[in-house]
């Protein structure tokens, strides 16, 4: 396909009029999806990777269908972006509209509308009802950064402290606060400097330490590798994401909150991928009932557009002079217009609840199956946010090798499944809001298959069939 032909006609449209259905009707990937692979190896640079070998025709509700006719279960959201459901209709109409009235002007020339009322929603959504104020970016990576650059200017201090496991981006300073060298930080140094690690509450690894102990331990690192009179921030995510769903126990974010406030320090939840919805609370920070000082956003909250913020306390965010904080893009009228219509379906839509009640479906599916499996060493998240951990059962040594296998056989099966963790073996589920209970329990059920295929008594392998794979449409 030359890039001058018209898109192809029969492909469908997005959004939850979409067949609700898992279909498998070529190999996956299928011709036209190995084809625009090949044209990418050759166009787009290859640390660029691309986990599953589709090509995208269109998407919505619970499905991914690919150039090819394949339509999978979503399990990933575009890592937990597309939690409305991918072009929901009244993310698309607000688009739209915007799009026809102007594309651009630069927030910091000229103001509009759609910014101040989404920061407006992001002082109203976030936890605590002090008086806050908002900053608009494109990324998420970019709102750590300026969280980082408010905290710096804001205490007169400059280190940053960050946790094992972490994940805030792949940006020059981003990476310095990420903890996993390969992939994100291998060859790409120097990094930044002022940035400490301290040991994480990860229940499942660290010998059963409570919140308050295991905050403990970070809070003596700090005071005696650091000092708090040094420290302008403590950063975390309250459940880690590309660390594979770490929740910390109990107890360890109050501590670690407490501890900042009684110093001086700025305390940032980096909730970009725990945000809006997707643990069963608005923001992840409250299940602890935690109140940050700052709260940086992103992936959910514009339905697939590109948009950040940071959001926090007035008298914190408002230390950066005029002109300080910035950028040509951030807060861009279209991805503005998309989050306001997509806070409004998660806060009117029930998706708070409907995250928590997928929770309770993926958490019985997950535990059914460790009851009968010692390799699924632990099953852990919050709502639409949760993961397992496969380990070797006679050692409990991580097994990136078995993880990888399980995600190939569900790839090749119709359903996209992500993986995550510092060792590679964590299988992550982070399905649209949008998807139905019954592609759901499906899309799991062939993950679970997976895993005992490639049991070390499995029979062999029987070839996917393109026919059986065909479910019901079910009526979304
Ligand atoms: C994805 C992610 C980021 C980086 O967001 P980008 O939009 O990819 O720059 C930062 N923090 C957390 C917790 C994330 O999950």
């Amino acid at each position: 396909m030359s890039s001058t032909e018209a898109p192809s006609v029969s492909a469908p449209h997005g959004g939850p009029t979409l067949p609700q259905e898992r279909r498998v009707v070529t190999a996956i990937p299928g011709p036209r999806s190995q084809e625009l692979l090949a044209r990418k190896s050759a166009a787009v640079a290859a640390g660029v990777g691309v986990a599953v070998p589709i090509a995208v025709v269109a998407a919505g509700g619970g499905v991914v269908v690919d150039a090819d006719g394949n339509s999978l279960i979503d399990l990933g959201s575009g890592i937990a972006v597309t939690s409305v459901g991918n072009a929901h209709p009244a993310v698309v109409a607000a688009v739209t509209q915007q799009v026809q009235a102007f594309t651009h002007t630069c927030f910091t020339i000229t103001a509009y509308d759609g910014y101040i009322a989404v920061a407006e929603a992001l002082n109203r959504l976030t936890p605590g009802d002090h008086e806050k104020r908002t900053a608009l970016f494109n990324s998420g990576a970019e709102a750590v950064e300026n969280a980082v650059k408010i905290a710096r200017k804001h205490t007169g201090r400059q280190a940053v402290v960050v946790f094992d496991h972490a994940y805030h981006g792949r940006t020059n300073l981003t990476m310095a606060l990420t903890a996993k060298n390969q992939p994100y930080k291998n060859g790409f140094g120097p990094f930044a400097p002022e940035v400490y690690r301290v040991p994480m509450s990860y229940p499942f690894r660290d010998g059963g330490l409570s919140g308050p102990e295991a905050a403990a331990r970070a809070i003596l690192q700090i005071e005696k590798q650091v000092g708090a009179e040094n420290t302008a921030a403590i950063l975390i995510e309250p459940i880690q994401g590309e660390g594979g769903f770490v929740v910390p126990a109990p107890g360890f974010l109050r501590a670690l909150s407490e501890w900042a406030t009684a110093n001086g320090v700025v305390f940032i939840a980096d909730e970009v991928q725990t945000g809006f919805a997707r643990t069963g609370a608005m923001f992840a920070s409250e299940h602890e009932g935690i109140v940050p000082d700052i709260v940086t956003t992103a992936k959910g909250m514009a339905g697939g557009l590109p948009l950040s913020a940071v959001t926090g306390r007035a008298d914190v965010m408002d230390s950066a002079h005029v002109g300080g904080l910035g950028g040509t893009y951030g807060g861009n009228p279209i991805a503005c217009a998309a989050a306001l219509a997509a806070i409004d379906a998660f806060e009117h839509d029930g998706l708070v609840e409907r995250a928590a009640e997928i929770g309770t479906i993926v958490l019985d599916a997950l535990h059914e199956a460790q009851a009968r499996d010692p390799r699924i060493g632990d099953v852990r998240g919050r709502g639409a946010m949760i993961a397992m951990e496969l380990v070797d059962p006679t050692t409990g040594e991580p097994d990136a090798a078995l993880t990888g296998r399980v995600v190939r056989y569900a790839t090749e099966h119709g359903v996209i499944a992500l993986t995550a963790g510092t060792y590679g073996n964590v299988l992550r589920f982070l399905p649209p809001l949008a998807i139905d209970d019954d592609l759901l329990r499906e899309g799991l059920s062939i993950v679970l298959d997976g895993l005992a295929a490639h049991a070390p008594d499995a029979p062999p392998a029987e070839p996917v069939s393109t026919q059986s794979a065909t479910t019901a449409a079910v009526a979304s």
